[in-house]
């Protein structure tokens, strides 16, 4: 079959990779490069280059499965993945003192620092058990609601668990207090500690994220046209089914007997926009709400906590109607340098490198939008894929989507056969 796959982002590269060897697969991406939110950047220092991730780079070690089983696949091993424990930091702006450092009980000495717990923490404890706890708030309870049922209280709500929960997509803090619960806090809830008094480790990759991308696209040689984006896709058959038609916005106009579409929701929206079947069926996608963000990786101090015996891997500045944050690779054994969510502040001085983004804001709106997708068949000849189809809007969650996708137009396709049995394995092991 020709395939088209559009967007080369962690989701596209793994859908045209396993549909490569058995079809006649074509990827369009709008931008110079593929990686989508994943942007590694390398830095020259004085050990060396080091690889740093400004746009995904954390990873679960017990729950993204199906991103380690690709990430052996592809030959990426233990060897090039690292370990960071995600400590915590919560200051309020205009104030010096946090009001919350979680603690590293296995590393706080060596390295100097110094927890601060007292009310916010137990609090904080408290609201993630209620998220937890299936009743009685229920799968699909608000971090408002959550948070009143723990008796959070305002000034840990306004001042630390919104601020810290908003801060992962960028959002405002009326957006993440009306985020469902669980999926707010999952990054927290899915990989706890085993101790509380200890971090949650996750998994970075040494040479940063775009190892894995800059392997998928290899792989697909010249099949992955750069700088193509695509204005339009319509279907030529009854019903929206194939032959379907790429139009891109160079004036190249290709036939296709599949398409994939791999970019952002309200990406996609547009680009099926012109088919008068299809915009029909795609018009919840551009109801999906995204944050525009810009993330800056530098190395000024002034967006850190005051003191450093209360930095931490990641490190928030909450003001009114946000949570700043910034992660300091320095916790992973990487040189002082900063990546921030630049919101409210200026920029910071002394900028390596900005990326611009958008952010899917996953409130319990878009949630609702997003399981009517998940049973809508927008033709039979086209699948979607991409993070926000699937759980919390992850590196997981893009290579779900995308073996969903494949297997949706080749269920017996080698390397969806592969990967399907390489999950079973990481999910058992
Ligand atoms: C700043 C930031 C940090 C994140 N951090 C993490 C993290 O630490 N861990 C984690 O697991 N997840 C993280 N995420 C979530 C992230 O969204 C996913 O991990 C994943 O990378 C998304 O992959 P995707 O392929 O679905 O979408 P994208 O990566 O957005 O890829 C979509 C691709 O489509 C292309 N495209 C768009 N329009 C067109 C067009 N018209 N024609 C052709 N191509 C087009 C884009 O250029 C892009 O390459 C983060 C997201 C952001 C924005």
């Amino acid at each position: 079959m020709r395939i088209a796959v559009i967007g080369a982002g962690t989701a596209g590269l793994t859908t045209a990779w396993l549909l490569t060897p058995d079809h006649d697969v074509t990827v369009h991406e709008g931008a110079r490069h593929p990686g989508g939110a994943v942007r590694t950047h390398t830095l020259d220092t004085q050990r060396g280059p080091v690889a740093l991730d400004l746009g995904a780079q954390h990873l679960s070690p017990g729950e993204f499965t199906a991103h380690r089983a690709l990430r052996r696949l592809l030959g990426v091993g233990e060897d090039d993945e690292t370990t960071v424990p995600l400590t915590l930091t919560v200051t309020a702006a205009g104030t010096e003192t946090p009001l919350l450092v979680t603690p590293d009980a296995a590393r706080d000495a060596d390295a100097g620092r110094t927890p601060v717990t007292g009310p916010a923490w137990e609090r904080i404890a408290a609201f993630l058990a209620e998220t937890a706890r299936p009743e009685p708030v229920g799968t699909r309870a608000t971090v408002a609601e959550t948070a009143e049922t723990a008796k959070v209280g305002d000034e840990t709500l306004d001042k630390v668990l919104l601020p810290w929960l908003a801060s992962y997509s960028g959002c405002r803090l009326k957006d993440a207090a009306a985020m469902p619960a669980r999926y707010a806090a999952a990054w927290a809830l899915r990989t706890p500690p085993d101790r509380p008094e200890d971090a949650a480790l996750w998994t970075n990759l040494t040479g940063g994220l775009a190892t894995l991308t800059g392997r998928l696209a290899h792989a697909l040689g010249d099949r992955l046209r750069l700088s193509d984006p695509v204005a339009a896709v319509s279907a030529q058959g009854p019903g929206g089914s194939a032959p379907l038609t790429v139009r891109t916005t160079a004036g190249g106009e290709y036939a296709y007997d599949r398409v994939v579409v791999a970019t952002p929701a309200a990406e996609a929206a547009r680009i099926l926009a012109a088919d008068p079947v299809l915009a029909e069926r795609a018009v919840l996608l551009g109801r999906l709400p995204y944050e525009p963000v810009t993330v800056a990786l530098h190395r000024d101090p002034r967006f850190m906590p005051a003191e450093r015996r209360h930095w931490s891997a990641v490190n928030i500045h909450a003001h009114d109607e946000r949570g700043e944050a910034t992660f300091w690779f320095g916790a992973a054994g990487a040189p002082d340098v900063f990546k921030s969510w630049i919101t409210h502040r200026d920029q910071p001085d002394d900028v390596i490198r900005t990326e611009r983004f958008d952010h899917l804001v996953l409130t319990a709106e878009a949630d609702a939008v997003r399981r009517t997708l998940h049973g809508l068949r927008l033709s039979p000849h086209l699948q979607l894929a991409g993070s926000y189809l699937h759980d919390i809007d992850s590196q997981e969650s893009a290579v779900r989507s995308a073996l969903h996708a494949a297997q949706e137009i080749d269920v017996s396709g080698s390397r969806v056969a592969r990967l399907r049995a390489a999950v079973r394995t990481e999910t058992t092991s």
